[in-house]
């Protein structure tokens, strides 16, 4: 496998989110053959649920930059694995989760399998993963839509709220290079 650049999407509604985001940093600063290069602002965004949100927490988000040369499915299973160490339960779709990953890009590779679908199936649709995605990758072009994060935020019917965060991500534990981290 050769080395891929590779944006992930991270997530939490539950409990301490600041805590849970700076933590999942962390753990993904210590993935094996990986990189960790680029990390976004948080965001606090509206959730998305087609049931209705009342009374649902309102998630925090970010997304980081790997370079990495872990094959996409067995990626997908290091990051189930670390949501799991991070105490999720599965309680289905749009639930409260502790952390939430999702490989939004890997390199301009696509593909459509069983239980991984890259790019993300709902990248393009929703603005909580595009604000963070366009901080770090405004030029990245999707390889199969063939237009610019920047082009997808812009046009993005998505109109739940996503807010930036005046908060430095990962700086409760900070065991990443601090080069990683973008405040734009
Ligand atoms: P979620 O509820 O958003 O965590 O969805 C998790 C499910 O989406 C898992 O069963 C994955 O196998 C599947 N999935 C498909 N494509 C992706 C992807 N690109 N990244 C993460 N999970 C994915």
């Amino acid at each position: 496998m050769s080395i891929e650049t590779v944006f992930i999407g991270f997530g939490s509604n539950q409990g301490d989110r600041h805590d849970y985001c700076d933590r999942a940093l962390t753990l993904m600063n210590l993935l094996p053959h990986s990189q960790l290069t680029r990390i976004s602002s948080y965001y606090e965004t509206e959730p998305i649920d087609p049931h209705g949100t009342m009374g649902t927490t309102w998630f925090y988000n970010g997304v980081v930059q790997i370079e990495t040369n872990i094959a996409p499915h067995s990626l997908l299973e290091i990051l189930q694995e670390t949501e799991r160490g991070l105490g999720r339960h599965d309680d289905g779709r749009n639930g409260p989760r502790t952390m939430d990953f999702d490989i939004l890009l890997y390199g301009q590779h696509t593909m459509a399998e069983p239980g991984l679908t890259i790019p993300h199936p709902r990248l393009h649709l929703r603005r909580f993963v595009l604000a963070p995605l366009a901080e770090l990758a405004p030029a990245w072009v999707h390889p199969i839509l063939k237009k610019s994060i920047t082009e997808l935020l812009n046009n993005v019917d998505d109109l739940a709220q996503v807010q930036k965060l005046k908060l430095i991500p990962g700086s409760r534990y900070g065991h990443y290079p601090t080069c990683a981290r973008s405040l734009s």
